[in-house]
């Protein structure tokens, strides 16, 4: 071959090369952000019958992790990265729960209130160091109520977060959802992609008693589907995933 013609097979090569790589991220973000429509029930069920693909994807922001349901073994996600927003200690999210972390901060400043991060992306391995503290201490089945067992908690996806008030007067207590912080986070939180992730009265479809201060990201069409007009749905609802406790 003379060099124009390896020149045009080369432009040839690049292009087919690129037409290739945006189907496969355009297959990657549909993966990660496909949400139910809003009102819509045809889509919305639509949406529930692929959810067995996504609920164990820990690429898809709707990656699920209760009681039945355990990430992969030692998962970490690759994408944690530290929110610019006040914290009682450091914490790190996912990137893309951070972005919105942050506008979801900056507004409820607007608004007067001030939201303080407590905790973020717990590693298996302090879970596990937790967990067998809690379990030597109270014994299984109280450790249970309270604590997950290595591999089963929200916050091993990278994308839940504990939300504390301003001065942490009421920091992991019920009395959080009656702060203006608690109030403010119950009304916007899905705004931004957040959802309450163990509402009051779904404590046997979550497995976990109401957790006020506990939100997670799931993006904000999912967030507004499951808000609901403010009736909570469970995430497990909106999946549906089986949860409850576990199965031993
Ligand atoms: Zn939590």
């Amino acid at each position: 071959m003379n060099t124009t013609k390896k020149l045009f097979a080369a432009a040839v090569c690049m292009v087919l090369l690129g037409a290739v790589f945006m189907v496969y991220q355009h297959s990657r973000i549909s993966a990660g952000t496909r949400t139910a429509g809003t009102d819509n029930m045809p889509e919305a069920q639509a949406y529930r019958g692929e959810a067995d693909e996504q609920f164990h994807d820990t690429d898809s922001i709707l990656v699920v992790a209760n009681k039945k349901h355990a990430l992969p073994s030692g998962y970490e996600p690759a994408d944690l990265v530290r929110p610019k927003v006040e914290m009682l200690n450091e914490c790190f999210i996912r990137s893309l729960a951070a972005d919105a972390l942050e506008r979801m901060f900056a507004a409820a400043e607007a608004d007067g209130v001030h939201l303080v991060l407590g905790s973020g992306y717990r590693a298996e391995t302090l879970q596990r160091q937790l967990y067998e503290k809690y379990a030597a201490q109270y014994g299984q089945e109280a450790a249970d109520s309270f604590s997950s067992r290595p591999g089963y908690s929200d916050h091993q996806t990278g994308l839940a977060v504990d939300i504390s008030d301003h001065d942490a007067r009421t920091y992991l207590t019920e009395e959080f959802e009656n702060t203006p912080e608690g109030q403010w986070l119950i009304q916007h939180a899905y705004e931004y992609g957040f959802i309450l992730r163990y509402p009051r009265g779904k404590e046997e479809i979550t497995g976990y008693t109401y957790e006020p201060w506990h939100y997670r990201f799931v993006g904000k069409e999912a967030a507004a589907e499951i808000f609901n007009s403010g009736s909570w749905y469970a995430m497990e609802e909106y999946c549906d995933v089986e949860g409850g406790t576990y199965v031993d």
